[in-house]
């Protein structure tokens, strides 16, 4: 969402609501909006990365302590070496972005066909472009300021998630600048392939560890869950998941 866009519903609710948005007044914008955040969350507004983990933590959770490091080892293991030889792949037939960022960018470039440049500087990386807005089957122009060296556009999705918005695209083809050098580095699969490049060690035989000369841990019995039934299995909950009351 544009910055403006954001003010102008903050705007709305406190017309109506203007104990709720006094209370919402209280936490920086940066904190909980994308408009404000500086691109620091790259589009990621859930705990669905954390969901991920929780989904390879799934099902071995009940398991005594030893049986569940040991188990999410094998787990992150196996997963690190699946990601980087399907990564090694793509690399080594030129890939150079994952798919999912490939067809955003495809979207964006069909998108770029109906919007062009209408004013800029060559001493100055501004521009102007102008895109077409459907509202209930009718077509509106609409303008977008690009700033290429400040990665801007007045869309938000630029500076938001670090790749080139239909506009910018425009703004390259106009240009003859190569796209690709407006998307983040940190989507390259070479930089990914940095990621899941850690070295897992085996865990030798027990025989062959060195001697524990730390404190003993026993459980406290006084902590046990007397709660009846099979804890639930399904995920992990944080406190997201929990609403504040009233
Ligand atoms: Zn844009």
């Amino acid at each position: 969402m544009k910055q403006p866009t954001l003010q102008a519903k903050l705007s709305a609710m406190r017309a109506e609501f203007p104990q709720a948005v006094s209370w919402i007044d209280q936490i920086p914008l940066e904190k909980w909006t994308q408009a404000y955040d500086g691109g620091k969350r790259y589009g990621h507004m859930t705990t669905n990365l954390a969901e991920s983990i929780n989904s390879v933590l799934k099902g071995s959770r009940s398991l005594p302590i030893c049986a569940l490091v040991k188990t999410i080892f094998e787990r992150t293991n196996a997963w690190f070496v699946e990601r980087a030889t399907k990564i090694q792949c793509m690399l080594r037939a030129e890939h150079q972005f994952p798919d999912d960022i490939v067809a955003l960018l495809r979207k964006n470039e069909a998108q770029s066909a109906m919007c062009h440049v209408q004013r800029y500087d060559r001493e100055n990386p501004v521009f102007d472009v102008q895109d077409m807005l459907t509202i209930e089957h009718r077509r509106y122009p609409i303008t977008y300021t690009v700033k290429l060296n400040e990665w801007w556009c007045d869309c938000g999705e630029f500076q938001a998630l670090h790749l080139p918005c239909s506009h910018v695209i425009v703004v390259c083809s106009f240009f003859h600048l190569r796209v690709t050098t407006f998307v983040a580095p940190v989507y390259s699969l070479h930089n990914i392939l940095k990621a899941y490049e850690v070295q897992f060690n085996p865990v030798r035989n027990q025989d062959y560890w060195s001697t524990y000369t730390g404190p003993n841990f026993l459980p406290d019995s006084i902590m046990r869950r007397h709660q009846p039934g099979r804890p639930s299995t399904q995920r992990i909950r944080n406190e997201m998941d929990d609403s504040i009351p009233k």
